[in-house]
């Protein structure tokens, strides 16, 4: 199981710096769970000092597609590797306030991979798309294009798939545990069959509370949350964490 946290573009320097070590201290003792947090950019050094040693891995929320380069305001994947554990990438909030193509996806999923950083890549339909019965269709579109720019697929402890439907994130709509495990399932099933990739984890995101975690990781195929609001309340998050190390022991 992992808990990702995905600060998004909150806190101050010194309120982040001071969630991740409340969140360092709250977990210390819960084994079973892998957990992240991805504070902003400009937070990620000073948390980096805070969870040295700690259980807590720390990620980024994104990632630029170059190393090096005239790219005023991006960040590379060469500057984040040997110090950040991860990034995620193809959050719909880029996706979809951003602009963001299926293809850069790719291409930032790509660079970030060959420079070691375990990549979250996120993926979810939109709720016209649900409605139109075209989730699945959407999905393995944003899967194809994700792996596209690859020579060699990589194993599957290289990075982390966060199935997050666009209308369960920030509003309180979460899917149903059934509806979230079905696609987490297909998910598995697809990347089996169209890169050969076994033993991905696959994650569930979408208004993640405490409450309704511990249904969704009941389900066979959600390996753990990647969890937005949440993750800046710290006994919210901690008790996500403690719910998800409940199933650390589940085998399929
Ligand atoms: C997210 O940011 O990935 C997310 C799932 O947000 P929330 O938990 O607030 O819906």
């Amino acid at each position: 199981m992992l808990v990702a946290g995905n600060w998004k573009m909150n806190t101050s320097i010194y309120e982040g710096v001071e969630l991740a070590h409340a969140i360092r201290h709250a977990t210390d003792e819960t084994t079973g769970a892998d957990i992240a947090v991805l504070p902003p950019f400009t937070h990620l050094w000073a948390v980096f000092d805070v969870l040295k040693g700690s259980r807590v891995m720390l990620g980024a929320q994104d990632v630029f597609w170059e190393d090096w380069g005239a790219f005023t305001g991006e960040i590379s994947p060469a500057m984040l590797a040997g110090w950040c554990d991860l990034v995620l990438v193809g959050h719909s909030e880029r996706r979809h306030i951003l602009g963001e193509s299926d293809e850069a996806v790719g291409r930032k999923f790509a660079r970030a991979s060959r420079h070691g950083l375990r990549v979250i890549v996120a993926v979810g339909e939109t709720e016209e798309e649900r409605d139109a019965r075209h989730t699945l269709t959407v999905v393995d579109r944003q899967l194809e294009a994700a792996f596209a720019p690859f020579e060699v697929i990589p194993d599957g402890g290289a990075f982390v798939i966060a199935y997050e439907p666009v209308w369960a994130i920030g509003t309180g709509r979460t899917a149903t545990p059934q509806q979230a495990n079905e696609v987490c399932a297909h998910i598995k099933d697809r990347l089996a069959q169209r890169q050969g990739v076994l033993g991905v984890r696959v994650l569930y995101g979408g208004s993640v509370t405490p409450e309704n975690s511990v249904a969704l990781f009941a389900e066979p195929h959600i390996d753990g949350a990647l969890v937005g609001g949440a993750s800046l309340r710290v006994d919210q998050f901690s008790a996500i964490v403690t719910a998800a190390a409940a199933h650390a022991g589940d085998v399929l």
